[in-house]
């Protein structure tokens, strides 16, 4: 079977469409990251580890960030990204793990430099009812000055993922809840087919945004990196 190509992404510093694999390769030789970098610099800001993250949902692959952490910046900072990013739905509860559901639970409190290592896998839960899982890689650590007074900068960002109406085959902007759970489809719908849909149950047809929670316990966006 051929296998479905890989969901690309954007350069966060650039707007440069690139794929997964590549975001290293292009962050190197991007000339607005190497402008980033040239100005953190200069800065007075104290010289730290950064710790380059690749973030992806445990199950969909398509949805997937990398992320720059200051080693100095406690995990917590990071569940609020994510949440602010991906997740936020109604304050659930969320933690860290080693390993996932029975695995070793990270404290919220710790400094990433206290725990990451170029390698390590981190499993984020976030809801332990209907839970949203991702994983956190560490893929690199470099020494260097944050490029400002926050902690995390996103570098790329899958694109939204492509999704054609159901109905049509014409390109997607919907989701209908009822269908992606009670009839087998994919919900998803055009402009025309959405006005014309049947189902309320579970709301009106909701605007699709980048997230892979999107329509788990009524998420519905805005899926907006919190600076
Ligand atoms: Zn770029
Ligand atoms: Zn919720
Ligand atoms: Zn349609
Ligand atoms: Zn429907």
């Amino acid at each position: 079977m051929p296998r479905r190509p890989e969901n690309p992404g954007t350069c966060a510093y650039c707007g440069e469409i690139i794929t997964k694999r590549g975001v290293s390769k292009h962050l190197d030789i991007c000339p607005k990251r190497q402008e980033a970098l040239a100005s953190a610099a200069a800065s007075s800001r104290p010289e730290e580890t950064l710790w380059h993250l690749r973030v992806q949902d445990a199950y969909d692959k398509d949805f997937w960030l990398d992320l720059e952490m200051t080693g100095s910046a406690s995990l917590d900072k990071l569940d609020k990204y994510l949440r602010a990013i991906w997740l936020e739905c109604c304050g659930h509860l969320s933690k860290f793990t080693i390993g996932g559901w029975g695995g070793m639970d990270v404290g919220e409190a710790r400094k990433s430099d206290s725990i990451f290592e170029p390698g390590l896998v981190l499993r984020h839960l976030y809801d332990f009812g209907t839970t949203s899982e991702t994983d956190i890689k560490v893929v690199a650590a470099r020494q260097g000055k944050a490029s400002g007074k926050q902690p995390i900068v996103l570098l790329a960002r899958n694109q939204m993922p492509k999704a054609v109406c159901q109905e049509c085959g014409e390109p997607a902007r919907w989701l209908c809840i009822d269908c992606l759970y009670e009839a087998d489809k994919t919900g998803h719908l055009c402009d025309k087919h959405a006005e014309e849909h049947p189902h309320e149950d579970n709301g009106e047809p909701m605007l699709l945004v980048n997230s892979p929670r999107l329509g788990v316990c009524g998420y519905d966006g805005p899926a907006e990196p919190p600076y």
